[in-house]
């Protein structure tokens, strides 16, 4: 053993499976002086012998893993790893520290394979780090058996999973692997993601015997996290241009399209004074390793770049990365947003964040997800190709089948299909080269120079190959052809380029995608096995994941937590840096302090300002939560609609307390007080906010905190706010709440003399609603606002305007000027799909045009009733109920208004269970109680108490009272 090597070092206590060595002293050995957040915890556990899954982030240290514990016991860790870059460093980083760890991979040649297999035998490495494609090695299988294997160590675990972002065919075989060749020996799975899904299939594919599951590590206590609402593209390019200037140090900028990158990196470095390079996969690959030189080197600042940036950049003082777009996960998110800071200096990320901007990352969901139909002419194409294998491109098979989803949902086709048996997708590894040698001369050696080694022995090679078929193309993987010229991949292509340049011999590089094998050829579509409801699934899985951005966005408390609560982290607290924890930045070394420290006041009464400020909140108190922003604008606006009287909101207090503000400009207020977190907007129903006072604006309506400052709304709003609430007295704001708090309010008032009103005024509607019959509009300014709309999709998708819109419809909705969904969809020319994608989109446009077109005279709202489902037996059933139109009523406690819907598929739904348990958990950990959770999930207490095990079980912490 490698003990012997290092004799009088802690391995020579070199102990059984169960280690009995001190983890500290090993501790030692990689040159550290203490574990880090859980890493002990997991060494302890797999010490123990259990199977193992370590969820940590990137960077968090999961190679001393199971790196420490192989020192621990006798015989070799087997590290199956992905990535031979980082296998080569974490492998040279362990033999200077005197470990004796090898790998073994395609990089090294026949010689030097063979010689660390036999040392692997005789049991003298440590660890031995394998490449997935090692699993189909004869050789390697044969030498592993006989090997004395004590442990499996399989990083990047989530490479298992089909449905994971970086799917590896080759760890689907780990699992029978470790059964057949290494006797079932103990496990630790390590990966960064942490998708229920996702760590199911781990558990599943690796068959984990009861895994300990570890989330640690998540917590980054450098990082401040900040989100800006941004509510057009001019103004999100404004708060980036004020956010990178006099900002210093390294950062990145991601942006969802490569187009959207082009377009920030073409304004971006004049107006901010700083060398800004941008970065994505559409770029030459010499290109985009220049600028990530440069951006290495320092001599780029920033960099405007896709996702596709990031992967092993290993650059360690960034000090922030902005989102430009939201991602579609947070798990995507908190990756690259996690790129700041590597260095534990204070650094800062910050999400620009427009709700239209999920419209992007849906169209990318849908774009994953192909229907019914595109498989089908996905199968019925590749059955009528006669070559095999069929190499052709997701992108090639997607042109000719002509289909509207792109070319990943080709490659989802193609998995669906070698899931039921029908094909198989080959590894690009298997692909063929062609090599041709069209000369009668016995022997093309003749033709190199003695001296030119290595093109002689590629030559023998394709000679031995070729052999008697002179003139024709002869199919060759590199792989052979490697192992016979005894030189690794990259000389290979090299010299065979070289080699082309003699006339008599030609070479054809193999197809770089991954052909597919019919494996059937006769079996109709209709009789295939396909789980499409599971697509399905997978589908709303992601739109879940999404919706978790967008819940991050909107959070009310700290940004940290709601992530490491979204990996299940343990540890989670809040992180007191985060612009929710420390608003204005006050703790904070990240935030750039305006140079100017101008009053932003400037001569305005602050005092006055402030009690603006405590009447739209105060606004909102009295509105408890039922309504959406623009009805409170209307409210204490004083508008004479026909909605405010109907339920009596013109009998608060505050009513007309602004009338001087503009309804837009009480908006843009509470928009700021959104920002702020001083007030929150919770989604009752998909898309339809309602808008309710946090604790810390409750705080500040009661002048319990002060406002330092002006909110950061512009100068001339600040006057006209101040100017509005000069003659309010500071009792009228509050007074009644704070003295007494249990005076009713108005409304309650008003509720407990008429019951028939109260049940009017109860149900959870929104603001959102206008009126059905629209006022005269200006056809033309609605077209080029539409038109102005369309672009900016056309651009961010990257697809022609007119696949967004057509003329002739976008002319006929300009015309009808439709309001809601179901006005819209009557237009012709617009589908289903437009209505998915963009109605919600359009009928806002349409409302804010209309608003804004006719601000002056207040708009009549007709009453619309949401249907809100019934949740709560009525109490008190009467005779007469019946006859009444059905009216919802609302549990006591916490009314359904301010429950996320969005975010909490009923059992109806069936999710998977893994699933269901998540947000089950969800909402325990969110406060709300056993009987109000079985009322919204639907389901007995009892399904409850078993979904949080369930939860338990994959890492979330459960906290006991839940289900006392
Ligand atoms: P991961 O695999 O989780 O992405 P690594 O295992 O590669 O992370 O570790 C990232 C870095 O953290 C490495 O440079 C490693 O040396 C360092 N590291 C790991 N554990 C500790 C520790 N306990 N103390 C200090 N540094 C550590
Ligand atoms: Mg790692």
């Amino acid at each position: 053993m490698s003990g012997t090597a290092n004799p009088g070092t802690p391995l020579a206590q070199k102990a059984g499976v169960s280690s009995t060595v001190d983890p500290t002293i090993l501790l030692a050995r990689f040159g550290l002086s203490e574990f880090r957040a859980g890493q002990r915890d997991v060494v302890d556990a797999v010490d123990a012998g259990a199977d193992v899954m370590c969820v940590m982030p990137t960077g968090g240290g999961k190679s001393l893993c199971y790196q420490l514990p192989s020192l621990g016991r006798a015989g070799t860790t087997i590290v199956v790893s992905p990535l031979i870059a980082l296998m080569k460093d974490q492998v040279d980083s362990m033999k200077a520290l005197g470990i004796n760890a090898k790998l073994l991979n395609s990089s090294l040649s026949q010689a030097e394979q063979t010689s660390v297999m036999q040392e692997m035998s005789q049991g003298i490495l440590d660890l031995v780090y394998v490449a997935p494609e090692r699993l189909r090695n004869a050789r390697f299988l044969e030498a592993v058996s006989t090997a004395n294997v004590s442990l499996l160590a399989v990083d990047e675990a989530h490479c298992v999973s089909e449905w994971g972002h970086d799917f590896r065919p080759d760890y689907s075989r780990l699992g029978r692997f470790r059964d057949r060749y290494l006797k079932n020996v103990q496990t630790i799975a390590l990966t960064a993601t942490a998708t229920p899904t996702v760590r199911q299939d781990i558990v599943d594919l690796l068959r984990l015997r009861n895994p300990r599951t570890f989330v640690t590590g998540f917590t980054r206590e450098n990082l401040r996290f900040c989100v800006q609402h941004s509510k057009s593209e001019k103004e999100k390019n404004e708060q980036l241009q004020d956010y990178l200037t006099g900002r210093e140090g390294a950062g990145i900028i991601y942006a969802a399209t490569r187009k959207r990158c082009e377009e920030l990196a073409s304004w971006l470095p004049e107006k901010t004074r700083r060398p800004i390079g941008v970065y994505h996969a559409g770029l030459e690959p010499a290109q985009r390793r220049k600028v990530q030189d440069d951006f290495m080197s320092g001599k780029l600042s920033a960099i405007v770049a896709t996702n596709a940036f990031g992967m092993g950049i290993d650059k360690a003082d960034i000090r922030f990365v902005v989102h430009y777009n939201m991602p579609g996960s947070l798990e995507a998110y908190y990756q690259e947003a996690g790129r700041a800071g590597r260095d534990g200096k204070d650094s800062e990320c910050l999400l620009l964040f427009s709700y239209s901007d999920r419209y992007i990352q849906e169209f990318f969901i849908e774009n994953r997800y192909p229907s019914r139909e595109t498989v089908q002419k996905v199968y019925e194409f590749l059955l009528r190709r006669e070559e095999d294998p069929i190499e052709l491109t997701l992108e090639q098979v997607r042109q000719a089948i002509n289909v509207k989803e792109g070319a990943e949902s080709i490659g989802t086709s193609e998995t669906l299909l070698a899931k039921a048996g029908v094909l198989k997708r080959l590894d690009n590894s298997m692909n063929s080269a062609i090599v041709r040698i069209d000369s009668d001369a016995p022997t093309l050696l003749d033709f190199l120079p003695k001296e030119a080694k290595v093109r002689r022995r590629v030559m023998m090679a394709v000679e031995k190959i070729v052999g008697r078929q002179r003139g024709e193309d002869v199919y060759v993987t590199p792989r052979r052809l490697c192992e016979l010229a005894k030189v690794d991949r990259e000389q290979l292509s090299r010299t065979l380029r070289e080699l082309r340049r003699l006339k008599t011999f030609d070479y054809i590089p193999p197809f770089r995608g991954r052909a597919v094998h019919l494996v059937e050829h006769d079996i109709p579509f209709d009789s295939l096995n396909i789980d499409f409801d599971e697509l399905a699934r997978r589908r709303d899985a992601e739109f879940l994941k999404l919706d978790a951005v967008i819940n991050f966005a909107r959070a009310n408390g700290c940004r940290q937590r709601v992530i490491l609560d979204y990996f299940g982290d343990p540890q989670s607290k809040n992180c007191d840096r985060c612009d929710r924890c420390d608003p204005t930045g006050a703790r904070s070394t990240t935030v750039v302090k305006p140079k100017r420290i101008g009053d932003p006041f400037k001569g305005v009464d602050r005092d006055s300002f402030i009690r603006g400020v405590r009447v739209v909140l105060s606004g909102v108190t009295r509105m408890h939560g039922r309504f959406g922003k623009i009805l409170v604008a209307q409210m204490l606006c004083g508008s004479k609609s026909k909605k405010l009287s109907q339920w009596k909101l013109n009998r608060l207090s505050t009513y007309g307390m602004l009338s001087l503000l503009k309804q837009s400009e009480v908006v843009a207020v509470m928009d700021a007080l959104i920002e702020r977190g001083l007030l929150v907007q919770k989604e009752v129903e998909e898309r339809r906010p309602t808008i309710h006072l946090s604790d810390p604006g409750s705080r500040v309506m009661h002048a319990i905190d002060p406002l330092e400052d002006a909110l950061g709304l512009k100068f001339p709003l600040i006057k006209r706010l101040a100017a509005a609430a000069k003659n309010i007295e500071s009792g009228d704001v509050n007074d009644e709440a704070k003295s007494n708090p249990n005076a009713p309010d108005p409304v309650s008032a008003s509720e407990s003399t008429d019951r028939n009103a109260a049940n009017d005024a109860k149900p959870a509607t929104q603001d959102v609603e206008l009126p059905a019959s629209t006022t005269e509009h200006n056809q033309e300014e609605l077209t080029s606002v539409l038109k102005r709309w369309r672009q900016k999709y056309s651009a961010a998708l990257g697809i022609p305007a007119y696949r967004v819109l057509t003329n002739a419809t976008l002319i006929r909705i300009a015309e009808a000027a439709p309001q809601t969904t179901t006005e819209l969809e009557a237009i012709p020319g617009v589908g289903t799909a437009t209505i998915e994608q963009f109605g919600y989109d359009l009928t806002e446009l349409v409302k804010s045009f209309l608003r804004e077109s006719g601000e002056e005279t207040p708009i009549e709202l007709e009453p619309v009733l949401t249907p809100t489902p019934t949740l709560e037996p009525d109490p008190d059933p009467e005779p007469t109920k019946a006859a009444r139109a059905p009216e919802p009523t609302l549990p006591v406690e916490k009314t359904v208004a301010e429950i996320p819907a969005i975010d909490t598929p009923t059992s109806e739904a069936e999710p998977n269970q893994a699933e269901s348990a998540y947000w089950t958990w969800r909402l325990f950990r969110d406060g709300y109680t056993m009987s109000q959770i079985a009322l919204i999930r639907r389901c007995h207490p009892k399904r409850l108490k078993e979904e949080l095990k369930v939860a338990a079980e994959a890492g979330h912490p459960i906290d006991a009272k839940w289900t006392t």
